[in-house]
C-alpha cells in the first residue's frame, strides 16, 4: 500500500477522494429504492431483492403479513423472517415462499405477528450481493448472501442459553423433516399465488454449522419438540444450540422446484466456500454485469439512481431453470403436468411492460443472456403451445397485448441466434390467429374479430382499444421478423397490412384513438380523458401514441407535423383531470399522474413511457431533450420513493438507463434509437463484441440539457436516431450540450427515425 508511506497529514487530507475512487458500480446500488409503497400509492412497489442477476431464488427480509404482497415496505418497524421470494409485482404476489428467522429467548416463538422483531434502517445494509441487519428484540445480527439458486445466511448471536432458528415453509399444505445428524432440516412449501401445476412444490434444505440441542415441528401454529417430522397445513421446523456473545452461526439454504435431492444438489453452488467468499464472489459478479456501463460524473446523486435503475434492469426474467449432478440445464415446467423438461425457462416478466425497453437493453448489453431466454420461450411454445405474455411462473391472466412477438423479432432482428427461431416463428404466428383457451391475455383475445375488421370490437371485450393497437404494432413486429427469415409474401401479407390497422381506430374530431363497435360506430360517450373502458390503464391521451413501428404515419391522421406537435404538447399541459368511472374508484396509476405535476403525462405507468422521444419525428427534438430531463430529475432517485409508479420488473428502470446513455427504443424490432440527450458527463458501453462506445456530454448540466451538435466518431452526426449496428461498432460519440435548444438541429425528413409508412 502506498498510503503507508506518505507523510501523516498528507494521507489524512486524502481519504475522501481516494475512497470515491475506489467506488465500483455496486456501491452505488440500493436495493431500497421504490419500498415506500402502498397499495393506494406506488413509488416502485419493489422489495429489497438479495440476489444474484436474473437468479432463479431471491431472498428479502419481511416486514408483510404471510401472503401480502407489499412484503417489504420501507415504513415498517418489524421483520417477521428472511423470506425466500419469487415475486415480480405485489399485484402478481409470490410462489415458492418460505422463511427463516433466528431468535433468543426462554422459549421459540412461532407466531409470525409476536415474533416479529424491531428493526432500524440505521442498522441496516441493503445491497444486491449482502443484506444485514439488526433485529433488536433477539440482539441478533443477521446477514445474508445468495448465489443464484441458495444462499448463506449468518447470524451473530448475543450470550444465549436459548438460541432458535425458526423455518416457516407457509400455509398452503406444507412439510418439513429434520435430520440431526446431518444438521439439516428439508421441507416443502407449495404457497403460491397461481401459475403453478396440481402438484407444485418448492422443496428446500438448510444446512446449519453446528449440532442441535433443541429440535421441534410445527403443526398448525402448535409446536411439539417430539417430533422432527410433519406433514400439514402449514409446518415449520424450529432449532435449538446455545451461543456466546458474538458467536456466529452459519446456515446454507438452496432449493428446487423439482425434488429434494435436486434442492440438494443445489446447495453444491456454495460448495464449501465461506460466507465472505460467497458474498466477495456476489459482489464481482454484479460488478461484472453493472460494469458493463462504465459512468464518469461528478453528481453522485445521479450515480446511485443509475446504478440503482440498473440493478433492477438486470433482475428479471428470472432463471426458472436448474443443473442437474451431470451438469444438464433443466426445468420444472410450469404447464401439463409439471414434470421436469430439458432446457432453459425463464419467468417473472409481464411482456406488456417490459417489450418496450428492458428486453432491447438486455439485447444491446447482455444478448447472451437473452439467447437463453429466447430458447426458454421455444420450451414454453413447446410445453404449452402459447408464448407466455404473462408469466409467473406459468400462464397467468394479466394485461393485454401479443408483445411475445416483439420480444422475439427483437431479439432475432438484432442479431441473436443461439435458438431454435424456426419454432418461434410457429410460435408468433400461432399466438396472433388464437388465444390461450383459459388465460385469455395470452394469444390474442378478439382475434377473429380484429382479423376480419381490423380492430378489436368494444361491444363485448373489454380494453379493446390498447388491444387493438398493441395487436397492429406486433403484426408489424411478425412481418418484420418474417422478412428476415426469408419468408414467402403471401404468408407475411396479413401482417403487413394488419400493422396498419392503428388506422382503424384513430378519431380525426378529436385526433385521438378511440374504441370502435362492430358495426363500425365509435363508442359512445367518450371522453377522452376516461382511464380504461377501451383503454388499459390510461386514457386516450396516454394510447394515441402506441404506434411505435409508424409515428410518420400517426403525423400523416392528425394532419401533419404541427398538428401532432401540439397534440405531443398538450399531454404535460391538459390538467392531470381524470374519469375514473370505469374502474369505479381512483386506481394507483391515476392518482400518480395526478400528483407530479406534469398534466396528463403519467410516466408511473408504462404506456405513454416512450411518448417523449416522438418529437425526434416531427423536427421539434429539444422538446423530447427538455422533458427528458424533467422526468429524470424529477420523476426518479435513489431513495426509498424513487420512482413514480410500479417500476414493473425492470422496464421503468430501463427506461432511465438508456435515457441516461441518450437515446432509447421507441419501436423495438426497427433496430434504431431515438436520440434524447446524455444525461452524464462520460459513459462507457462495454458492448458484449469487446469493443466499447463511449458517450460524451461536453457542456452538461441541469439547464444544459440541449444537444447544440454531434459527432460521431468524429464525423458530424445530424440525425435523430443511431442504428444498432452503428452502435455495436463502437467508438465516440460527443455531444456539445447547450442550456437553449438548437432549433435548426434534427428538423428535417432526413433526420427522423424508422417510420412504417415511409417504407417503399
Ligand atoms: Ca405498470
Amino acid at each position: 500500500m502506498k498510503q503507508k508511506h506518505l507523510p501523516l497529514l498528507l494521507f489524512m487530507l486524502l481519504p475522501l477522494t481516494v475512497a470515491a475512487e475506489r467506488l465500483t458500480p455496486v456501491d452505488y446500488v440500493s436495493t431500497l429504492v421504490g419500498t415506500e409503497s402502498k397499495h393506494s400509492l406506488s413509488t416502485g412497489n419493489t422489495y429489497p431483492a438479495i440476489a444474484m442477476p436474473w437468479g432463479m431464488n431471491f431472498w428479502m427480509p419481511q416486514t408483510g403479513r404471510m401472503g401480502d404482497g407489499w412484503a417489504y415496505v420501507y415504513s415498517a418497524d418489524k421483520i417477521r423472517g428472511f423470506k425466500q421470494t419469487h415475486q415480480p409485482s405485489p399485484w402478481i404476489n409470490d410462489y415458492g415462499q418460505f422463511s427463516i428467522l433466528p431468535e433468543t429467548g426462554d422459549k421459540p416463538i412461532w407466531d409470525e405477528n409476536e415474533r416479529a422483531s424491531w428493526f432500524s434502517h440505521k442498522a441496516e445494509t441493503a445491497k444486491p450481493y449482502y443484506y444485514k441487519v439488526y433485529l433488536a428484540d433477539y440482539d441478533v445480527t443477521a446477514e445474508i448472501t445468495p448465489t443464484e439458486r441458495a444462499a448463506m445466511m449468518r447470524f451473530t448471536y448475543p450470550d444465549a442459553e436459548h438460541a432458535y432458528v425458526v423455518i416457516d415453509a407457509f400455509d398452503n399444505g406444507s412439510y418439513v423433516r429434520i435430520m440431526p445428524d446431518q444438521r439439516r432440516i428439508v421441507g416443502y412449501t407449495t404457497k403460491n399465488s397461481g401459475g403453478v401445476t396440481k402438484d407444485f412444490r418448492n422443496w428446500f434444505v438448510v444446512e446449519f454449522d453446528r449440532p442441535f440441542t433443541y429440535t421441534a415441528v410445527v403443526k398448525e401454529g402448535n409446536i411439539d419438540d417430539n417430533a422432527i417430522e410433519t406433514t400439514n397445513r402449514h409446518a415449520g421446523a424450529i432449532i435449538g444450540f446455545s451461543t456466546r456473545r458474538g458467536e456466529q452461526v452459519t446456515l446454507k439454504v438452496a432449493s428446487s422446484f423439482i425434488s429434494e435431492e435436486q434442492a440438494v444438489q443445489n446447495l453444491r453452488e456454495i460448495g464449501r466456500r465461506s460466507f465472505d467468499q460467497v458474498m466477495t464472489a456476489g459482489r464481482d459478479r454484479w460488478n461484472e454485469i453493472l460494469g458493463r456501463i462504465e459512468v464518469e460524473d461528478t453528481n453522485i446523486d445521479h450515480l446511485r439512481t443509475f446504478y440503482s435503475c440498473l440493478y433492477r434492469s438486470v433482475l428479471f426474467p428470472r432463471s426458472l431453470f436448474e443443473v442437474t449432478a451431470d451438469g444438464d440445464i433443466v426445468h420444472y415446467s410450469p404447464y401439463g403436468e409439471g414434470d421436469v423438461r430439458p432446457g432453459y425457462l425463464f419467468t417473472d416478466s409481464g411482456f406488456w411492460d417490459t417489450f418496450r425497453c428492458l428486453f432491447p437493453l438486455l439485447n444491446l448489453l447482455y444478448p447472451e443472456m437473452n439467447e437463453k431466454m429466447q430458447a426458454g420461450l421455444v420450451n414454453t411454445w413447446l410445453e404449452s403451445g402459447f408464448l407466455p405474455e404473462w408469466a409467473s411462473p406459468g400462464h397467468r391472466g394479466c394485461m393485454v397485448g401479443n408483445n411475445s412477438a416483439s420480444i422475439v423479432a427483437d431479439a432475432y432482428l438484432k442479431g441473436l441466434r443461439n435458438y431454435d427461431i424456426d419454432a418461434l416463428w410457429e410460435a408468433v404466428k400461432h399466438g396472433a390467429n388464437a388465444v390461450h383457451p383459459q388465460i385469455s391475455s395470452t394469444g390474442r383475445l378478439g382475434w377473429e374479430d380484429y382479423n376480419k375488421l381490423g380492430y378489436v370490437p368494444c361491444d363485448d371485450i373489454r380494453e379493446s382499444a390498447a388491444r387493438t393497437l398493441e395487436y397492429a404494432y406486433d403484426d408489424w413486429c411478425i412481418y418484420q421478423l418474417g422478412l428476415a427469415l426469408g419468408k414467402k409474401a403471401k404468408e407475411l401479407k396479413p401482417y403487413r397490412e394488419h400493422a396498419l390497422n392503428y388506422r382503424n381506430l384513430f378519431d380525426p374530431s378529436h385526433n385521438l384513438m378511440r374504441g370502435r363497435k362492430k358495426d363500425g360506430s365509435w363508442m359512445e360517450p367518450y371522453n377522452p380523458l376516461q382511464w380504461g373502458n377501451a383503454f388499459t390503464e390510461g386514457n386516450a391521451w396516454h394510447y394515441t401514441w402506441s404506434v411505435f413501428h409508424d409515428p410518420q404515419g400517426l403525423i400523416n391522421l392528425m394532419g401533419g407535423q404541427d398538428v401532432f406537435n401540439h397534440m405531443l404538447d398538450s399531454v404535460f399541459s391538459v390538467p392531470p383531470i381524470f374519469d375514473e368511472s370505469y374502474y369505479g374508484g381512483v386506481i394507483h396509476e391515476i392518482r400518480e399522474m395526478q400528483i407530479m405535476n406534469m398534466g396528463n403525462y403519467a410516466h408511473g405507468n408504462q404506456p405513454i413511457q416512450h411518448m417523449i422521444y416522438l418529437y425526434d419525428w416531427s423536427g421539434q427534438p429539444w422538446k423530447a431533450q427538455y422533458w427528458i430531463r424533467e422526468v429524470m430529475d424529477r420523476l426518479y432517485s435513489a431513495a426509498p420513493d424513487g420512482y413514480c409508479g410500479d417500476e414493473d420488473n425492470g422496464q421503468t428502470s430501463a427506461w432511465y438507463v438508456f435515457s441516461a446513455m441518450g437515446f432509447y427504443p421507441v419501436c423495438p424490432g426497427s433496430n434504431q434509437y431515438a436520440i434524447g440527450t446524455p444525461y452524464f458527463d462520460k459513459m462507457t458501453l462495454h458492448l458484449p463484441s469487446g469493443r466499447s462506445l463511449t458517450i460524451e456530454a461536453e457542456g452538461n448540466s441541469a439547464d444544459g440539457r440541449y444537444i447544440d451538435g454531434m459527432t460521431f466518431n468524429g464525423t458530424p452526426y445530424t440525425k435523430n436516431y443511431f442504428t444498432h449496428a452503428d452502435l455495436l461498432k463502437g467508438g465516440i460519440i460527443t455531444c456539445r450540450m447547450a442550456d437553449k435548444p438548437n432549433t435548426s438541429r434534427g428538423t428535417t425528413d432526413d433526420a427522423f427515425p424508422y417510420s412504417f409508412s415511409n417504407e417503399k
